[in-house]
């Protein structure tokens, strides 16, 4: 592991139980909704979002593989993209880019300046 993405952008995954159409916008979704995934290379994202569409779909892998959508998934991540999917009529199943800065997935686990390595 240890890839990451450009520039300290990460993606939380949301699923929002409402239609394209009436889902809150990326920003609302960040300051108002809990994560329900915090993805951290573009693979985590294309497996979340198509566990995520497959379990909504109520499909299994075999049935539905999302090939195209995977080759773009993986490339708007690694672009550090919000994407959002989902299905007609709900639910809306996105993932939006958080830099380090706007994230509130982590308590923070603030490395003291001059703090001394735990040994093991
Ligand atoms: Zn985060």
């Amino acid at each position: 592991m240890g890839q990451h993405t450009s520039g300290g952008i990460h993606h939380h995954g949301y699923v929002e139980d409402a239609p394209l159409n009436t889902a809150l916008s990326a920003h609302d979704r960040l300051s108002r909704l809990d994560a329900a995934e915090v993805l951290h290379t573009p693979d985590e994202v294309a497996q979340w979002l198509a566990s995520t569409l497959r379990a909504a779909m109520g499909k299994v892998e075999d049935e539905v593989a999302f090939d195209d959508e995977w080759d773009q998934w993986i490339k708007f991540a690694q672009a550090g993209e919000t994407i959002t999917t989902g299905l007609r009529d709900g639910p809306t199943i996105s993932v939006v880019a958080v830099s380090e800065d706007e994230c509130r997935c982590e308590a923070a686990p603030l490395v003291p300046v001059g703090g001394k390595k735990r040994s093991r």
